[in-house]
């Protein structure tokens, strides 16, 4: 998920230690970046039987990419890799704020309020709209060391993960915006196609 708070997204030196992933917004993403249009983005991603070294290189890797990018979350197939990963850090400005890496996500219960609220996403850059979710959810997934966890979360966090989960299963949030003139219009001053939108008919 992109941010669009991007006037706050001041650069966070990170205080050092060798393990810490520096939230510098600077430099390029070291990972290519898929955007809408791209086949790639629309196929189902794999479990990951074995969290091994590989997995937490490439978890480290597309953070300093959406840190880069200046973005609060990325899943694997946005970097071209359809496995059941993601990463989110929506306190990028706070430096000392551990990211979130989720591994197998499922969510097990969504809360029956729903909420709408603009989102962007670094696969479809400088296209924001109103997505309307569920304001909180509880979740299991597996950590970057394959211990099984359990988290509730609620206002842009549960948003920011329901949003990415959404790519492990080939959706895009422009797929759920209800608003077709505001979507075309959007679409088509950054330059991408509305044959590329699959709409999803929410009810
Ligand atoms: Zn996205």
């Amino acid at each position: 998920m992109a941010n669009n708070f991007s006037q706050l997204a001041r650069k966070s030196k990170a205080n050092g230690s060798a393990d810490k992933i520096s939230k510098e917004q600077t430099g390029k993403p070291s990972l290519e970046i898929y955007k809408l249009g791209d086949n790639i983005l629309r196929q189902n991603s794999k479990r990951i039987s074995k969290v091994d070294s590989s997995i937490r290189t490439l978890a480290k890797k597309m953070l300093q990419s959406m840190y880069a990018a200046k973005g609060i979350g990325l899943a694997a197939p946005q970097i071209g890799i359809n496995k059941e990963l993601l990463v989110i850090d929506v306190n990028f400005e706070d430096s000392a704020a551990e990211p979130l890496i989720l591994i197998n996500p499922e969510i097990s219960d969504y809360g029956t309020t729903l909420n709408s609220y603009e989102e962007g996403c670094l696969s479809i850059p400088g296209v924001y709209l109103n997505v309307v979710r569920p304001s909180t959810i509880k979740l299991k997934f597996r950590d970057e060391m394959g211990r099984p966890r359990k988290m509730k979360a609620d206002g842009l966090l549960a948003r920011c993960i329901q949003h990415e989960m959404d790519h492990l299963n080939g959706v895009l949030f422009v797929d759920r915006v209800t608003s077709k003139e505001d979507l075309n219009k959007e679409l088509l001053k950054e330059g991408f196609h509305e044959k590329d939108v699959i709409p999803i008919n929410c009810s």
